[in-house]
């Protein structure tokens, strides 16, 4: 078993779609491990999308992150990291399958509903951001 971390991010929260993404989340056969919800400070999303601080949509990300209130979860599964990126689709909506959570509930490459880690390592950073390990027993 694997997991990982994922945001339902503010344009979905504010739209009202946590609980269709939380539904999917558990039919496609997760295990939701954590879950909080969150209103981000600006100096929180810029610690947590630090690898990112050169982009140059850092300050728009930044920005759009702390705007309202998200969903931190953890997940769990085999192959957790892959099965929820599949899950999601691209970056930009546009690009994500039909029946992705994107593809369905992003509005842009920017406002794009979903976060989801890309690799072991950036998995343990981010549930380390936001949760103890006493909050994922
Ligand atoms: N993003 C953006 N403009 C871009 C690329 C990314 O606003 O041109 C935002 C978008 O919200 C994305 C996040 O920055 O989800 C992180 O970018 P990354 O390339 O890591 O995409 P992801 O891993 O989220 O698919
Ligand atoms: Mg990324």
């Amino acid at each position: 078993m694997e997991r990982t971390f994922a945001i339902i991010k503010p344009d979905a929260f504010a739209a009202g779609n946590a609980g269709k993404i939380l539904s999917r989340i558990y039919e496609e056969g997760f295990k939701v491990v954590g879950l909080k919800k969150l209103y981000l400070s600006r100096i929180e999303a810029e610690g947590f999308y630090y690898v990112h601080k050169s982009r140059p949509f850092f300050g728009e990300l930044t920005e759009f992150m702390s705007s309202g209130p998200c969903v931190v979860m953890v997940l769990e599964a085999d192959g957790a990291i892959k099965k929820w990126r599949d899950l999601m689709g691209a970056t930009n909506p546009a690009d994500a399958p039909e029946g992705s959570l994107r593809r369905q509930f992003g509005t842009s490459v920017g406002e794009n509903a979903t976060h989801g880690s890309d690799a072991p390592e950036t998995a343990a950073f981010e549930m380390g951001y936001f949760f103890s390990g006493l909050e994922l027993l």
